[in-house]
C-alpha cells in the first residue's frame, strides 16, 4: 500500500467541503438573483402594460392605427408589445406582421390573461431566436355589461439574455473568488498539515532510537509546547513503552550474561541446536573437545561444524521424538579416538514451543580407560599373587604326599617355595612401593630437595653392580660434576636401579649399559636434565612401547618372569618420575637394544 503524506490526506476533503459550498451557494445565489430580476422585470412589464391598457382598448377598434401605435411605443420603450385577440389571432405586434404570426391561443402567459389574471412566461422566442419574458394583461370593456368579459390580451415582452448576461458574469466573479479562496485553504491546510505532522516526525525519530535501543530521549521532553492533547498523550504513552523496554531489555541481557557466563564456563561441553539442526550455541569446552571454533559456528548446519553421523543420529531422534536421549558415541578426530557420553534433551521456547535440541557431551575415553585399568589391574594383581601361591601349594602337597622322605628332592622342593615366597615378597613390596608413592604425591607431593645427580646415578648402580657382574654385563656411568636436581633422591635411586636392572636382565652377557645424564634446555629455554638408560639388549617390539608403564605389563611373558620380573618395575619408575613433575620416554628397536630417557627439572651448580 502506497502510504501519501498528511497534507494529501486532508486537502482533498477540504477542497471538497470549498466546492460544495460555492457550488451550492453559487447556485442558490444566482437562482435568488434570477428569481428577483425576473419578478422585478415582470412587474415592470405589467405596470407598462397597465399604463399603455386604455390607449389599447381604445385602439382596438382601428387596427392599422393599433399596430402603429405598438410599432412606436415598442420601440421607445425597446419592448416587444403584442395585441391578441380573444381567440388567438395576433391584432398587432410591435416587431412582426401580425398576419405571418400564428395563432398564440395556447401561449401559457395568453391562457392565463384570458381566464383574467396577469399571465407571465419565460421562454425561447423562435420568432425573435432568444430568451424572452412576456407578461400579458387581459383587457376588458370598461363600459360593456360583461364587464368581465376579455376580449384581447396585451403582452409585453423583453429579453432576459440581458439577465443571463448579467448571471453569468456573477458566476464568473463568483468563480475567480471561489480559485482565490481555494489557493488560500491549499495553503492553510498545508500550514495545517505542517503543524499537525511536525510532532510525528519527531516523534517517528525518537521511535527509531527506541528501536535501536536507544532509550535516553524521551518523546513527551522533546515535543513543543504547543501541541496537541492527543499528541501529547501519544508521546507519553510511547515514553511508558519505552521504558518497560528499557527494563525488559536490561532484565533479558543480565540473564542472557549469566547464561553465558554458566554456558561458556561448563566444564561439559554444550551444543545448542535448532528444528533445522543448524546450531544456535555451542560453548567453549565444546569447541575444544570437538575440534570446533566455537564463534565461527552459531547459524551453519551441525553436519558441517561436526562430522559425526551417530551424533546427528541422536540428535535427529531427539528433533523427531522429543524424548530424551543418553548415549556413548565414538568420535575420531586428529588425535584419535574419543569416548563421549552425550545427553540430548528438546529445546524449548517461552511458548513451551519445540525450538531444537540441547546436548551436553562428556568426554568419558580418560574415565573408561582408567576403568579398564583398574579392572585389568585387580585381575593381574590375582593372577601374579595366585601362581606362586599355587605354586607353594603344589610343592607343599607334594611334600606332605610322602616327598618328605626322600631328603633331596624335599630340599629341592623347599627351595622353590623359598623362591616363590620370595616372589610373592617382591610382589607385594613393589605394590606397597606404588601405592606409597602415588599416596605421597596425592597428599601434596612427595618432599623434594636439590642435591647433586652424580650421587645418586653412583649409588643406583653400585647397588646392582652384584647383579650385573653375574650377568657378565658392564655399567657404565657418565655424569658431569655439578649437576644439581630437586629431588628425593631415595625414590630417585630406586627408579634409575629398576631401570638398570632391567637394562641388566635384557641383556647379553657382554654387553655394556650405559647410564648418562646430561643438562639441557626445555620448552621455553628452561633448565633441564635428561637420565639415559641404554643398553643393547634384546630390545622391545613397538607394539608394546605405548603399554609399558602400565603394571603387570610385559612385553616379553616368560623371560620377565623367570628372569624373577614382577611386571611392576616401570609403573613404579613412571610414578616416581611423575612425582618429580618429570617426564618418562623411551627408544627401543628389537635385537638393538633400548633407552628409557628420564626428563627432570635441573641447573648447574
Ligand atoms: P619386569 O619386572 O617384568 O621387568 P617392568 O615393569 O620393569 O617389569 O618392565 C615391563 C616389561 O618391559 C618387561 O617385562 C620387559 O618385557 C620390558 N622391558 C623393560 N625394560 C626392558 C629393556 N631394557 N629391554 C627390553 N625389554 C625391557
Amino acid at each position: 500500500m502506497r502510504q501519501k503524506k498528511l497534507v494529501w490526506h486532508i486537502f482533498p476533503s477540504f477542497l471538497a467541503a470549498i466546492l460544495l459550498c460555492i457550488a451550492a451557494v453559487t447556485w442558490y445565489a444566482s437562482a435568488s438573483i434570477q428569481d428577483f430580476f425576473l419578478a422585478h422585470v415582470e412587474a415592470d412589464l405589467i405596470a407598462r402594460a397597465g399604463l399603455i391598457r386604455a390607449r389599447v382598448e381604445r385602439l382596438l377598434a382601428a387596427p392599422s392605427e393599433l399596430r402603429s401605435f405598438c410599432v412606436q411605443v415598442g420601440r421607445e420603450s425597446k419592448t416587444r408589445i403584442t395585441v391578441i385577440s380573444s381567440d388567438g389571432s395576433v391584432l398587432a405586434d410591435s416587431t412582426e406582421r401580425p398576419e405571418s404570426m400564428e395563432n398564440h391561443l395556447t401561449r401559457p402567459e395568453i391562457v392565463t390573461a384570458l381566464a383574467g389574471g396577469h399571465g407571465q412566461s419565460l421562454r425561447f422566442s423562435r420568432t425573435l431566436n432568444e430568451s424572452m419574458l412576456y407578461a400579458a394583461i387581459p383587457i376588458r370593456h370598461a363600459d360593456a355589461a360583461d364587464a368581465s368579459t376579455v376580449y384581447a390580451v396585451l403582452r409585453l415582452a423583453v429579453p432576459v439574455t440581458a439577465i443571463d448576461r448579467a448571471l453569468a458574469e456573477i458566476q464568473m466573479r463568483i468563480g475567480i473568488g471561489s480559485i482565490v479562496v481555494i489557493a488560500v485553504a491549499g495553503l492553510l491546510v498545508l500550514l495545517l498539515a505542517r503543524r499537525i505532522s511536525r510532532p510525528f516526525e519527531g516523534m517517528k525519530q525518537n521511535a527509531e532510537n527506541f528501536a535501536r535501543g536507544d532509550f535516553s530521549r524521551k518523546m513527551l521532553m522533546s515535543l513543543a509546547d504547543a501541541v496537541p492533547l492527543e499528541v501529547a498523550s501519544l508521546a507519553a504513552s510511547m515514553d511508558r513503552m519505552a521504558e518497560m523496554l528499557d527494563d525488559k531489555i536490561t532484565a533479558i541481557e543480565t540473564h542472557r550474561k549469566q547464561l553465558d557466563t554458566v554456558f561458556s564456563s561448563m566444564i561439559e561441553a554444550v551444543i545448542a541446536i535448532d528444528k533445522d539442526e543448524r546450531v544456535i550455541g555451542i560453548n567453549a569446552a565444546a569447541g575444544r573437545l570437538l575440534g570446533v571454533e566455537a564463534g565461527a559456528a552459531p547459524g551453519k548446519y551441525l553436519q558441517v561444524v561436526v562430522r559425526n553421523i551417530e551424533l546427528q543420529v541422536q540428535i535427529g531422534r531427539v528433533l523427531s521424538t522429543g524424548e530424551p536421549v543418553e548415549n556413548e558415541i565414538v568420535f575420531r578426530d586428529r588425535e584419535g579416538e574419543k569416548l563421549l557420553q552425550v545427553r540430548i534433551v528438546s529445546l524449548h521456547d517461552g511458548r513451551a514451543q519445540e525450538v531444537g535440541a540441547l546436548a551436553v557431551i562428556n568426554d568419558v575415553t580418560k574415565l573408561r580407560r582408567l576403568e579398564t585399568i583398574r579392572r585389568d589391574f585387580v585381575a593381574n594383581v590375582s593372577h601374579e599373587l595366585r601362581t606362586p601361591i599355587t605354586s607353594i601349594r603344589g610343592y607343599v602337597e607334594t611334600l606332605l604326599d610322602g616327598a618328605l622322605d626322600n631328603r633331596e628332592v624335599a630340599i629341592s622342593f623347599l627351595q622353590t617355595v623359598l623362591r616363590q615366597s620370595e616372589r610373592l615378597n617382591a610382589i607385594i613390596d613393589d605394590l606397597l612401593a606404588l601405592s606409597r608413592i602415588e599416596q605421597g604425591a596425592r597428599a601434596g607431593g612427595i618432599e623434594l630437595r636439590e642435591g647433586p645427580l652424580a650421587m645418586v646415578l653412583e649409588a643406583a648402580v653400585e647397588t646392582c653392580r652384584i647383579e650385573a657382574e653375574r650377568a657378565g654385563v658392564g655399567i657404565v656411568v657418565d655424569c658431569p660434576e655439578g649437576i644439581l636436581a630437586p629431588m628425593n633422591d631415595t625414590l630417585l635411586e630406586q627408579a634409575i636401579v629398576n631401570l638398570v636392572v632391567n637394562a641388566v636382565r635384557y641383556s647379553r652377557s657382554g654387553d655394556v649399559v650405559t647410564v648418562a645424564a646430561a643438562l639441557g634446555a626445555g620448552e621455553g629455554g628452561t633448565p633441564q636434565v635428561t637420565i639415559s638408560v641404554r643398553d643393547t639388549g634384546c630390545g622391545i617390539a613397538p607394539q608394546h612401547l605405548p603399554r609399558l608403564f602400565e603394571r603387570f605389563y610385559r612385553s616379553d611373558q616368560a623371560r620377565s618372569r623367570a628372569e624373577g620380573g614382577t611386571g611392576l618395575g616401570l609403573a613404579i619408575v613412571k610414578h616416581i618420575v611423575q612425582a618429580h613433575g618429570g617426564r618418562i620416554d623411551v627408544r627401543s628397536q628389537e635385537g638393538v637394544g633400548s633407552e628409557f630417557i628420564i626428563t627432570l627439572e635441573g641447573r648447574k651448580a
